[in-house]
Formats: structure tokens, sequence, C-alpha cells
């Protein structure tokens, strides 16, 4: 692989970038990071996690892509009418995801999303690959749970801002119930 490969890096927040983001550059790949989550509600929130993302973004010099539209009621609808609300919000972030890639003329893409050991890793797997058979980006798939602990500790180390909990009002209401959704393991 040549050392500057370019990849668009699906970024759900602050904390998670951080060691994502040392192994792929790590790997080679030249970096930009992609903030599409209609799935964080509500809008404050989305917008706490955006800023704490663009302020690490920031201080690494990465360049970073902002999809600014929240169709909050299309997101409720979607999550509402799937079988697995989780396959279809990974599915709908991966595929908005490489889509950018392709209209940015950029070759992979890959999530941060893998990071996180709650989440179902086949579950991202499906989703990227649909994504890549859509578009024709390739799909750049790592498991990356084993740094989880480290991201935790950076994070806290720069006092990034930490959710309590996934994102969409269904994951926050299953905090306080101790619910699984149905995209954890
Ligand atoms: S729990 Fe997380 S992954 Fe599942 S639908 Fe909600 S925001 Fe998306």
């Amino acid at each position: 692989m040549r050392t500057d490969e370019p990849l668009l890096l699906h970024a759900c927040c602050g904390p998670c970038m951080t060691t994502v983001y040392e192994q792929l550059q790590s790997e080679g790949f030249a970096i930009t990071a992609f903030f599409y989550n209609p799935n964080i509600h509500p809008w404050k929130e989305r917008e706490r996690r955006l800023r704490t993302l663009s302020d690490y973004t920031d201080s690494m010099g990465i360049p970073l892509v902002i999809d600014e539209e929240y169709p909050l009621e299309e997101n409720i609808r979607m999550l509402l009418d799937a079988e697995n609300r989780c396959c279809a919000c990974f599915e709908d972030r991966l595929s908005a995801t490489a889509l950018k890639a392709a209209e940015l003329g950029i070759e992979n893409f890959s999530t941060t999303l893998s990071v996180s050991p709650y989440q179902n890793q086949s579950f991202i797997i499906e989703a990227g690959s649909a994504a890549e058979e859509k578009t024709g980006v390739r799909f750049i798939y790592r498991d990356f749970t084993e740094s989880y602990r480290e991201s935790v500790r950076i994070s806290r180390e720069e006092e990034m801002y930490r959710q309590p909990y996934c994102g969409c009002v269904f994951s926050e209401r299953d905090r306080y119930l101790k619910l699984r959704s149905p995209g954890q393991v």
C-alpha cells in the first residue's frame, strides 16, 4: 500500500476517534474524518459530541467534513420501522459515508464504531460490506476493540466529553431501564 492512501473515516465522537485515528494513520492511511450521525438525539447532544470531535480534529490537524443535515423525523421513523434498529442505524451511517467518499474521490472508508466492545461487530461488517457493494468504495474493517480502554484513558486525560448513552432517544431511555440495545453484545 502506498503511504498516503486516502480514507474517509466515519467518526461518531471524539473519544472513539483517538485510537482509531492513531491505528489507521500508522498503517499509512491519509485520513479525513466525516461526521454524519443523525441518530444522536437530541440536538444539543449531537452538538456536544460534534464539538468534542472537532476540537480533537483541530488539535491534530485532521480534516473534518460535517454533514449539517439533521433529519430527525426521518431518522426516528427509520429506527421505529426497522426490524433491528441498530442494523438500520449502522447501514444508514456507513452508506452515507461510502457515498460521501465516492463524491470526494476517496477510495476507502472506515468507521470508529468498531472500537466499541459493546457493539455487535458482525452488524458493522455487514453494513460496511453492503455500502462497499453499493458504491465500489473499499470498506476497511478493523476490530479496534482492543484499543477501547486506551481510548477511554486518552479521552479522560484530555478531559473530553464522554457520552453516557449510544445516541438515539431509545438508547437514552434504555440506560435507565438497564436494557440492551439490539446492536449490543
Ligand atoms: S442504540 Fe445506538 S446503534 Fe442502536 S439505533 Fe440507537 S444510536 Fe443507533
